[in-house]
């Protein structure tokens, strides 16, 4: 199974992060009901960042097609960018359950 094809929207007004066809998530409201301050703005970052997750793959994926070598000239460091995007997209894939966070 894959993700949903992007671009996702995203509507302010009800922290909706979805397509024309549905929902793909809700952001909850912030802890702090006057909706100011750091949580609001902490919210509407990961908003953001969630919104544009289609678009991050697709790039994360354009750039490992390039840059399919590690550049230390090891077959695999696990520390270079290459490395850690080529762990990262086997993660979104299903490849690999293994969360390095
Ligand atoms: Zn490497």
């Amino acid at each position: 199974m894959t993700h949903t094809k992007g671009p996702w929207t995203y509507d302010r007004t009800t922290n909706r992060i979805g397509t024309t066809a549905g929902t793909i998530c809700i952001i909850d409201e912030p802890a702090d009901q006057s909706g100011r301050g750091i949580v609001h703005d902490q919210q509407t970052a990961n908003a953001r960042l969630i919104h544009k997750a289609p678009e991050m793959y697709e790039v994360l994926s354009m750039y490992q097609m390039l840059n399919t070598e590690c550049h230390r000239g090891v077959t695999h460091c696990g520390e270079c960018a290459s490395c850690k995007g080529a762990a990262l997209l086997a993660q979104i894939e299903g490849e690999t359950d293994e969360d390095h966070s």
